[in-house]
This record gives C-alpha cells, sequence and structure tokens, in this order.
C-alpha cells in the first residue's frame, strides 16, 4: 500500500495456463496482490493463437470493468499485474500487462522489479530503430525478445534474459506458452503453485490462498519455467551463475503476513524479528509493547512473548484514510499521519511504553506516534525497529526514498532519537536480522538499503556514494 512514510511497495504479478477460468482466477488472484500496487492493473489472456487483453488505473475494480472481465472468460491462459510505478509515469500506457503485436505472434508482458541496464539497452535498441512505447522500464524485454532470430521461443528468452541485469520476475504469455523467469540473484519473489491441475505463478502465496490454490515451491535465483499443452511444465535456469539476495525488506514490511516465503509463513519471521529485537533491547525497563498496525503487530507479538511484556493494541489505524491524503508536502503529510493512527488512552496512561515499528523512512510517521503516545499519557516512550536503519536508497524496484529523504542516511541514532523526542531508540542489527533469515529457511537477504552493499550492479544509475565522488572529482 502506498504508505505516507516514503517506503512504497512495487508490483504484483499473477500467470496461470489451462484452465478454464484463468480470466476471473486471475483477477482474484490480483485482489489478493493489491497492497503490492495501486496504481494501475491489467489481464491478458491467450487464446493459443492470440493474445487479449484489458488494463486501466486505479486499484483492480476500477482499472477492469465487468464487462471487460467477462470479454475474457472463454480463454485459459492468462497473466495479471497490478503496478506500482518504480520506474515510469503513473499513466495508462506504463500499466502492465504490455501487449505486443508483431508478425513474429504476439507477446504478453508482466514485469515486478527493477533493471540496473535498461536505460542502456533502450539506447541500443532506438539507434536501431526501436520505438518504446512507454517510460516502463519493463518494455525492453519486449524488444529484446521481438529482436532475437531463433526460432525457438525459450531460446530467445534466455537469451534476452542474459542481457538484462536487475531484479525481476517477468511473465511472458506468446499464444502456445507461458514462461516465469526470476532474476539470477533472486531478489523478488515469485512462486509456483497449482490449482485443478494446472500450473499457477505469483509474487505472493496469498494469492494461491485466494484462488484454493496449493503452494509449490519457489521458483529460484535464474530460473525459467514454462508451460505449454506440449509440456505442461518445463523447468529450466537461463544463468548458472546465480546467488539469493532476496529482499530483506519483503519480509519485514512489503509481504502480507498470510504468505510464506522458502515455506516459510511471513507472520512467523515478523514474530521472529520482533524477538531477535527483544533480545536486542533487554535493557529497556516498560509495562507494555504496543506494535504500530498493521505490519508491525507481528514484530510487538514477538517482542512479548520474549520479554514478557504484556503486548496490548495500543494505536487503532484509520483503514479509511486513502490516497486523496497523499501529498509529497510535508505539512499535509504531518495532518495525513494523523489521521492514520490514533492512541487508546486507557491502554497507554500512566504506562512506560515500548513501541515497536518496521522501520524509519523520514521520520515523520515516528515523530507523530512518540508526542500521540506523549499526549495519550505514556509516562515514557521507547521506540523499537524491526530492521536496521534505512540509510540507502533501492535500485531493485521497491521506491525507498531517495537518499535526502531517508532520515538515518544523515543523523546517527542518537540524533534520530532526538529528533523523534523519543526517551530511547533501538533499531535491530543486521546480525540479528540475518540469523532470524537463516532460522526460516532464507538462502541469502539483500540488506543493501541498510549497509550500502549492492548485489547487482548498478549501471543506469551511479551509486549515492559514486556521485558525490564525481562531484567532489574523487
Ligand atoms: S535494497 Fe532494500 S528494499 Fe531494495 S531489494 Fe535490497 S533489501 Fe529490498
Amino acid at each position: 500500500m502506498y504508505d505516507i512514510r516514503g517506503l512504497n511497495e512495487e508490483c504484483g504479478v499473477f500467470g496461470i495456463w489451462d484452465h478454464p477460468n484463468a480470466a476471473e482466477l486471475t483477477y482474484m488472484a490480483l485482489h489478493s496482490l493489491q497492497h503490492r500496487g495501486q496504481e494501475g492493473a491489467g489481464i491478458v489472456c491467450s487464446n493459443g493463437e492470440n493474445i487479449f487483453g484489458a488494463r486501466g488505473m486505479g486499484l483492480l475494480p476500477e482499472a477492469i470493468s465487468q464487462v471487460q472481465l467477462d470479454s475474457l472468460k472463454s480463454y485459459r491462459h492468462a497473466i495479471g499485474h497490478v503496478r506500482y510505478a518504480t520506474t515510469g509515469a503513473s499513466e495508462l500506457s506504463n500499466v502492465q500487462p504490455f501487449i505486443f503485436k508483431h508478425s513474429k505472434g504476439d507477446l504478453g508482458l508482466a514485469h515486478n522489479g527493477n533493471l540496473t541496464n535498461a536505460q542502456q539497452i533502450k539506447l541500443a535498441l532506438e539507434s536501431n530503430g526501436a520505438i518504446f512505447q512507454t517510460s516502463s522500464d519493463s518494455e525492453v524485454l519486449g524488444h529484446l525478445l521481438l529482436k532475437a532470430k531463433s526460432e525457438n521461443k525459450l531460446a530467445n528468452l534466455h537469451a534476452s534474459l542474459n542481457q538484462i541485469k536487475g531484479a525481476f520476475a517477468f511473465l511472458v504469455l506468446h499464444p502456445e506458452s507461458l514462461s516465469a523467469a526470476r532474476d539470477a540473484h533472486g531478489v523478488r519473489p515469485l512462486m509456483l503453485g497449482q490449482v485443478d491441475g494446472a500450473y499457477c505463478v505469483a509474487s505472493e502465496t496469498c494469492a494461491f490462498t485466494a484462488i484454493g490454490a496449493e503452494y509449490i515451491r519457489d521458483i529460484e535465483p535464474g530460473e525459467v519455467l514454462t508451460f505449454s499443452n506440449e509440456t505442461p511444465i518445463h523447468e529450466d535456469f537461463y544463468t548458472k551463475q546465480t546467488s539469493s539476495n532476496m529482499c530483506s525488506m519483503e519480509y519485514v514490511y512489503f509481504a502480507r503476513p498470510d504468505s510464506e516465503f522458502r515455506k516459510s509463513s511471513i507472520y512467523e519471521v515478523r514474530k521472529s524479528l520482533g524477538e531477535q529485537l527483544a533480545k536486542e533491547m533487554a535493557h529497556i525497563e516498560a509495562d507494555i509493547v504496543i506494535g504500530v498496525p498493521d505490519s508491525s503487530l507481528q514484530a510487538a507479538k514477538g517482542f512479548s512473548n520474549y520479554s514478557g511484556l504484556p503486548n496490548e493494541q495500543g494505536l487503532i489505524k484509520n483503514r479509511y484514510v486513502g490516497r486523496t491524503f497523499i501529498t509529497p508536502n510535508q505539512t499535509l503529510r504531518e495532518r495525513a499521519v494523523r489521521m492514520k493512527h490514533s492512541p487508546i488512552r486507557e491502554v497507554i496512561e500512566g504506562k512506560r511504553v515500548i513501541v515497536i515499528d518496521d522501520s524509519i523512512v523520514r521520520g515523520t510517521t515516528s515523530k507523530f506516534i512518540v508526542k500521540t503516545l506523549k499526549q495519550a499519557g505514556a509516562k515514557e516512550v521507547h521506540m523499537g525497529i524491526s530492521s536496521p536503519p534505512l540509510k540507502h536508497p533501492c535500485y531493485y524496484g521497491i521506491d525507498v526514498s531517495t537518499h535526502a529523504e531517508l532520515i538515518a542516511a544523515h543523523q546517527t541514532v542518537e540524533e534520530i532519537q532526538k529528533e523523534l523526542e523519543v526517551d530511547s531508540l533501538t533499531y535491530l542489527s543486521v546480525e540479528g536480522m540475518h540469523d532470524v533469515f537463516k532460522k526460516h529457511h532464507s538462502k541469502g537477504e539483500c540488506y543493501a538499503c541498510f549497509t550500502g552493499n549492492y548485489p547487482i550492479e548498478i549501471i543506469d544509475q551511479l551509486l549515492p556514494e559514486e556521485k558525490e565522488k564525481k562531484r567532489k572529482g574523487v
């Protein structure tokens, strides 16, 4: 969901092959992935010979009408996408899945993530006559596929994927096949499921739950799965040079708590992050622990389990503060935060409160929360953050604010504590976070927004540190 703190989710994808209700199931699955993007949505279907689709701006029911959905009902193969713009303007032309009409055959394309060499490839393709229809980085894969010379579509896909760099979960729909590919570093999630014998893929397993599908497994870094009527599932890798750098923030904040990564429940991972934080905050004395709703409630529960402190509901979230109130202006943003969280005085008054949040971006929300808890009569407010300080922007498809807006990029923990007017402030350590993920079967994570160690080369954009060096002429 678009977050007034400046930490915004990326996109969600879903695909299904050979199901009589492919479009309806895709619609339902996208509904459960709506938290990953609300700017636009689309569904593209294949009838075995051609590709058809519907897409629009806004939430799913606004983006795709019942009439449009009905028009796709007879097709057995579909892909869908919900969009949050991390690159490209917020306009209909950038809403996916994209459809490419070509003499070689139609093509549908859906992408979650961000390519780090898209501009470089785009310039090269344009100088050879390609015309781009959108400002989205995702379009480059379509052009690479159409430019590829082989008659073998899978070979073309492998060759094209080997040219792009970055974080991605791509769905490619040809009239006669559907391919699902995950980037070589496994940054963005992609899962395999099955419903009524038909294979499906999704960014999160909550999409499988929504349509009654069984979650089979995670698609591995560098893996490409292809579904067709000849071969129900073809498992392959487009590269052998893979590593595992799953986005940590998916576990901490973005994914729905009822989803699973590597067969580990996000709900349980968040509880474990809270337990680990409690270990690291053992020196703080308090009466109760509360979580900032909704994404920090599980961490607060884990904190309570480990520390023995009662877990209370001290803050209520107004779920109906929508996008109307989302503005880039700081004063209005503060007003929006005030409308969003409200304290329960009976729980807070006279207590030493530990409040758990999953992250601090600009600090606007945290400052307001501390103030509101104190106004509600809290004797002391101690803040625990279930992730390390966010110091670096994300280039892999998560809109973690610009470097300039990240409070931890410019201030020490002590300075932030002072700024928030909180009695103590503790962030989870990177090591503590890593231990939690290991316990939950992760094979390796990306911590770049905490550490600045980017696992994938950024070709289109210089890293902030490099920009600074360049500015200084170093
Ligand atoms: S930089 Fe941060 S938000 Fe981006 S992929 Fe890595 S962990 Fe996720």
